[in-house]
């Protein structure tokens, strides 16, 4: 990309989700204006930005008319289809991140792959195409372990955890191949690392994010992380490396394990601004979102110092029934997505607390 957007540009989004959502509110910060594409009516980024394609992923005569009238494209989900990004760029539009990233980050096996070129460690996996395959990677792999199909899983869906050959079998057979044989990494704490990538090669990291996990989703995220410096230093480099080698423009997330002897072991990355990052809004100088615009509209990005100790809690499910009294409560700062049915397992807000030292 060579120069930088001008305010009144129009950013285009694919995807309608709380992260287009408040990528959206950001980008209006900035005075540019959001242009949604997206398959879902209704959806929560579609409220708040200033024009919205409503048609499929596959549509080519929409995805060339939403790339007319934009001046970038970005992302709020890696599972962007490849053709999508590829008819985008046909029609002339610039896309970031590119193609590359959301690719690599879509398949799991790829990802995981991606990491060791790298240098990066993962936990133990194999590809899983037939039985034959899962029976050898159990033996190499062994138990416990767990199958996810390499493809579209997210959230805990897509994945089951397994302590024997006869569970891996059954496994197999309802998830289906391709799949990927992960061994079971008995970790101390999951961390995740947010950076940022400019136009012109700036990179910026946010401090390190303590992530729990209940049933596969992401249900809170503490600051500082229980880690020592080498870790963190660790994390950003490993970052650094997936951000240079993808020629990565906007924000990426890479999660990790840390395991009993402090070592980094990486679980997924997401080429998009991450759940782990909400807190930014609030807690640090420049949130996530903002990062994630100022980077695809060729902006320098914005300091990311941390302003004060966190709790972001994620309201799920029925969890956002209780906004009387989050919004009653002067320590939480309450975001709420604006999703019509509270769905259990669905993300519906979240509320950040800070806690200044
Ligand atoms: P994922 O969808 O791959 O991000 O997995 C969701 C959550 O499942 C992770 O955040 C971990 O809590 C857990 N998990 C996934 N893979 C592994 C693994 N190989 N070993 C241990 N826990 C895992």
């Amino acid at each position: 990309m060579s120069s930088a957007l001008p305010p009144n540009s129009t950013i285009g989004i694919l995807g309608g989700g709380q992260l287009g959502r408040m990528l959206s509110i950001a980008a209006a910060q900035l005075g540019f204006d959001v242009c949604i594409f997206t398959d879902e009516p209704d959806s929560p980024a579609a409220r708040v930005s200033a024009k919205t394609f409503v048609a499929s992923y596959h549509d080519r005569a929409a995805l060339a008319d939403f790339a007319r009238r934009v001046a970038v494209v970005t992302t709020e989900f890696e599972n962007v289809p490849a053709e999508t990004a590829e008819t985008l760029i046909d029609a002339g539009a610039r896309v970031a991140p590119n193609p590359k990233a959301l690719a690599v980050a879509q398949d799991r096996f790829d990802e995981k792959s991606f990491f060791n070129t790298l240098g990066i460690a993962t936990p133990p996996f194999a590809s899983i195409a037939s039985q034959a395959d899962l029976d050898a990677a159990i033996a190499t792999i062994s138990a416990p372990a767990i199958l996810k199909t390499r493809r579209l899983g997210y959230d805990g869906r897509g994945q089951i955890r397994i302590k024997t050959l006869d569970e891996a079998r059954g496994a197999f057979a309802k998830l289906g191949a391709p799949g990927i044989l992960e061994g079971f990494c008995a970790f101390e704490r999951e961390v995740s690392i947010i950076a940022a990538r400019s136009t012109n090669g700036d990179v910026a990291f946010y401090d390190l994010c303590e992530n729990v996990h209940a049933g596969g989703i992401l249900s809170r995220t503490t600051l500082p992380a229980q880690v020592n410096a080498d870790t963190e230093t660790r994390a950003r480099d490993a970052a650094r490396r997936v951000l240079e080698a993808l020629n990565y423009i906007g924000v990426l997330t890479i999660e990790f394990f840390v395991m009993p002897n402090a070592a980094l072991v990486a679980n997924e990355m997401a080429p998009r601004v991450h759940n782990s990052g909400h807190w930014t809004i609030e807690g640090a100088l420049t949130s996530q979102f903002e990062q994630h615009i100022r980077a695809v509209a060729g902006w320098p990005l914005g300091p990311t110092t941390r302003i004060a100790d966190i709790e972001m809690l994620n309201l799920i499910g029925g969890d956002a029934d209780d906004w009387p009294t989050l919004a009653a409560d002067p320590a939480a700062h309450l975001h709420l997505y604006g999703k019509r049915d509270a769905r259990s397992g669905r993300k519906m807000g979240h509320v950040t607390k800070l806690v200044r030292p």
